[in-house]
C-alpha cells in the first residue's frame, strides 16, 4: 500500500465516487489534496468544505497557483497521484517516481462502481 496518495479537485475529489474512493484510503495512508487552484479562503470555500467532511486537514491542501503538478509531487515524496487531466498524468509519469492515475474517463467511475458493489457483496 502506498504510504501518501494525492488527489487533484476540480472534477477528481470534487466528484462523490472519487470522495468515496478517499474515504476507504484516508484511514489507512497519508492522504493530501494537490490542485493547481491558487490560494485563498473563499474561492476555495467547495474544497475546504470537502477535504473537511473528509477529514483532511489544511496542512495537507497544496496549491501549485496554475503549475503542473509533478514538481511539487516529487517534492512532497507522493506515491500515487489521481487527476482527470491527462497531461498532468503524462508529466507525472514521466518525470517524477509517483504513480499517476487518470480518474477522468468514464469507465473508471464504471470500473469503481463495479468495485464498490462486489465489496458491498462480500459485507
Ligand atoms: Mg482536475
Amino acid at each position: 500500500m502506498a504510504n501518501k496518495i494525492s488527489f487533484d479537485f476540480d472534477s477528481t475529489l470534487s466528484e462523490s465516487w472519487v470522495q468515496e474512493l478517499a474515504e476507504i484510503l484516508i484511514p489507512v495512508t497519508e492522504v493530501w489534496i494537490v490542485t493547481a487552484r491558487s490560494p485563498g479562503q473563499s474561492h476555495n470555500r467547495d474544497l475546504y468544505k470537502i477535504a473537511t467532511r473528509l477529514g483532511i486537514p489544511k496542512e495537507r491542501i497544496v496549491f501549485t497557483d496554475g503549475a503542473y503538478k509533478w514538481s511539487s509531487l516529487n517534492h512532497l515524496g507522493i506515491d500515487v497521484h489521481f487527476d482527470d487531466m491527462e497531461d498532468e498524468i503524462l508529466e507525472i509519469n514521466n518525470r517524477t517516481g509517483c504513480k499517476g492515475v487518470l480518474v477522468g474517463l468514464k469507465d473508471t467511475q464504471e470500473l469503481w462502481y463495479l468495485f464498490s458493489n462486489e465489496q458491498q457483496k462480500e459485507d
